[in-house]
């Protein structure tokens, strides 16, 4: 039986672990972190390809896990409505998609706390090397580490998350905390509001312990803000002068930075949303970047999910993307078992295609949303965002 080592443990390598073992392959799982992944997220656009995924994937999915929202809905300043189009949307959350992937794959085949180093290749071989010693050989690695990818660095030490002018504000709050005039307007909603060259996006998501039921949700805003590149540093850079880069942890953000993006909000932003803002705890602070491989396959090595690829969020689509590639690696594997290398070679042809249409189509959804007052059109931008039928739109952009 071939063995495939799969280096992370979250959404893309569970993908990969499940639709190897399908085609009766020996799976192998390492996850950097010691910890349990199930509290990563929120606010996650769940498509159609996802759960067809999972199905096949053997991780079956509950639709109703998610909030259903029947509106989308244009905010003007004064939070009054400008524009009201009907179109369903789900908001899940992270652990909805983790937990039912991480439950089929065994647990006697995970390793979780054990960190890929380097990975050796000789012949038809692949030998993973870990930072806490030991080695792991196998017939195949598939690297799903990430957009910080290890693997990637190693063979592609040139690409790199590239910043893409703008960042994203990330706040959430418990649904009792909005007055009853909000909950009544944005709870079966996306609500959207358009400050010159800014977007807001709001959603209700599950709540604590993933309840879904009306008044025991969270709400959640995602704040789209230009910022020039010294801009972002004194954004990133925390209380004691140390500049983070393109991701700060949450608690290191400086105080001034997040008054003074709360007094923004008030300015620009629908009242509700700014208190919204205001009532968040710890908001998020992330800086938007593109990532393009130029390369997925490298001898009996496979990059896989945001170690490849990375879009802009406007398209809600890193997990189907993650669930597109394994799916494609398993079904090139099982047709080809006896020849891996030229499977790898269909799949990074295939992969690579979909990858660069995605980030293109993206960057567009951000060009769009961002775009000055007189050049945007909103109510396309609402339609668009997340991408509503994601492999034909992008498909579509691929062939223009
Ligand atoms: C705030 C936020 C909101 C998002 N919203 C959405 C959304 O609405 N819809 C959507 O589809 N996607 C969304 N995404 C993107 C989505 O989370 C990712 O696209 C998806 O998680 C990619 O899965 P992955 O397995 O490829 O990578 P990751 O989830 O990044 O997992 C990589 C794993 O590899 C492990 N690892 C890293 N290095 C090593 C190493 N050296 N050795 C072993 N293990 C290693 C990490 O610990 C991690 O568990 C969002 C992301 C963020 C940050």
């Amino acid at each position: 039986m071939p063995r495939a080592l799969v280096i992370g443990g979250s959404v893309g390598g569970l993908f990969a672990a499940c639709l190897l073992r399908e085609i009766g392959w020996d799976v192998a799982v390492f996850e950097k972190s010691a910890g349990d992944l199930s509290g990563r997220g929120a606010g996650l656009g769940l498509s159609s390809e996802l759960f067809a995924v999972m199905r096949r994937a053997g991780a079956e999915m509950n639709p109703a896990i998610g909030v259903p929202c029947t509106w989308l809905l244009q905010l003007d300043r004064s939070g009054a409505v400008l524009s009201r189009i009907e179109r369903a949307w789900t908001a899940g959350i992270w652990s909805r998609v983790y937990q039912p992937l991480r439950a089929a794959v065994p647990n006697a085949i995970v390793h979780p706390g054990r960190a890929l180093e380097r990975v050796q290749q000789g012949g038809a071989r692949v030998v993973a090397h870990f930072a806490s010693g030991g080695t792991e050989a196998g017939d195949l690695l598939v690297a799903c580490d990430g957009a910080l990818s290890t693997v990637r660095r190693q063979f592609l030490p040139e690409v790199e998350p590239r910043y893409a002018g703008y960042v994203a504000w990330r706040c959430l709050v418990e649904e009792q905390f909005l007055s009853a005039d909000a909950h009544a307007l944005l709870s079966d909603a996306l609500a959207y509001s358009f400050p010159p060259g800014e977007m807001s996006l709001s959603m209700p998501i599950p709540g604590r312990g993933d309840d879904v039921r009306p008044g025991h949700r969270s709400y959640y805003v995602i704040w789209y803000r230009p910022a020039r590149p010294d801009q972002l540093r004194d954004l990133m850079t925390d209380r004691s002068g140390r500049d983070h880069g393109l991701a700060i942890p949450p608690p290191l953000i400086r105080a001034d930075v997040m008054a003074a993006m709360r007094r923004d909000a008030v300015a620009l932003l629908p009242p509700m949303i700014a208190d919204v803002i205001a009532r968040t705890e710890q908001p998020l602070l992330q800086a938007i970047t593109d990532l393009e491989a130029p390369r997925m396959a490298f001898g009996r090595v496979a990059l896989l999910g945001d170690a490849a690829f990375v879009a802009r969020p406007h398209v809600a689509a890193g997990i189907t993307k993650a669930a597109l590639d394994a799916a494609a690696l398993a079904e090139e594997l099982g047709s080809s078992p006896s020849d891996i290398s030229s499977a790898l070679a269909r799949y990074e042809a295939k992969r690579l295609t979909f990858g660069r249409a995605l980030v293109a189509y993206s960057r567009k959804l951000g060009a769009a949303s961002l775009a000055p007052d007189g050049m945007r059109d909103p109510e396309r931008v609402m339609r668009e965002y997340g991408a509503p039928h994601l492999v034909h739109d992008v498909e579509r952009t691929a062939h223009r």
